[in-house]
């Protein structure tokens, strides 16, 4: 079994990848930048004693994400998951959003996933069996002041999550997505202190999460336990939206 993780060299990707491996998976470890994190990845999983190889590409470039997909295909000959995670946030109040930074967000968050998502199930198809789970995010069902731009964008992932899992049924393949709260990656960092302690109070079970926390999840939807399920959105926030 093959799998492919987006953003995977940290983070959440990273332990999804990790996750999966432990799980029986090869991994295909997606990154964009960071050439020595993903070999750390790649070394990490062939210590688990599966195979792994890097794949450096940005998911917003449709070029790139079909090359890589090709070079998937060469190394491993087969794709079972997808795992769409590759995503970046940059917040910002409405009237200080600039377009630069809307256009990263909707090409990365969304037209990534997508790029992905139709190269994987051309994949699949031939082999009437596979599965897609995309890394949403709680704040694509709950307001966060300055992440007007981000939310959307996960707003959207839900969205075609549930019109792709329609779609694709019929092939054998799954769609579902994970939505995580505040989980403690590099992406939190941009976070003051005193606004982490205001997020920590809101969560009832008074704490954040953990990369592990998502990999558990992913893995679980990706095992045969889940193959009925499609088209589901799992939140997971220590009852952050309730
Ligand atoms: P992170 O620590 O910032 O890691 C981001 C990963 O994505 C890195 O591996 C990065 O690669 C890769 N990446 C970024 N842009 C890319 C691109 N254009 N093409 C390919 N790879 C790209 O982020 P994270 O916290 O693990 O978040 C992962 C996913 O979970 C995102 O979709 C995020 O929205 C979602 N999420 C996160 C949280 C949270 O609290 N952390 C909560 C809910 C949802 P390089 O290392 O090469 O730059």
């Amino acid at each position: 079994m093959v799998a492919l993780v987006t953003g995977a060299s940290r983070g959440i990707g990273r332990a999804c990848a990790i996750k999966l491996a432990e799980h029986g998976y090869d991994v295909a470890v997606n990154y964009n930048s960071n050439d020595a994190k993903a070999a750390e990845v790649v070394s990490e999983i062939e210590k688990l004693g599966q195979k792994a190889a890097a794949f450096k590409a940005n998911t917003a470039d449709l070029k790139a994400v079909q090359d890589m997909f090709r070079e998937i295909q060469k190394t491993f000959g087969q794709l079972d998951v997808l795992v769409n995670n590759a995503g970046v946030v940059d917040d910002a109040y409405l009237l200080m959003i600039n377009e630069d930074s809307l256009s990263r967000s909707l090409d990365i968050n969304i037209k990534g996933y997508f790029h992905c998502a139709q190269a994987a199930a051309l994949k699949m198809m031939s082999k009437k069996h596979g599965k897609i789970i995309n890394v949403s995010s709680v704040s694509s069902i709950l307001a966060v002041e300055g992440q007007g731009v981000y939310s959307a964008t996960k707003g959207a992932v839900n969205s075609m999550t549930a019109t792709l899992a329609k779609e694709l049924a019929p092939r054998g393949i799954t769609v579902n997505a994970v939505a995580p709260g505040f989980i403690e990656t590099e992406m939190m960092d941009a976070i003051p202190e005193e606004k982490k302690s205001e997020y920590i109070k809101a969560i009832p079970m008074g704490h954040f999460g953990n990369a592990e926390d998502v990999a558990n999840v992913v893995a679980t939807l990706a095992s045969p336990a889940f193959d009925y399920v499609t088209g589901q959105v799992i939140v997971l926030d220590g009852g952050l939206s309730l």
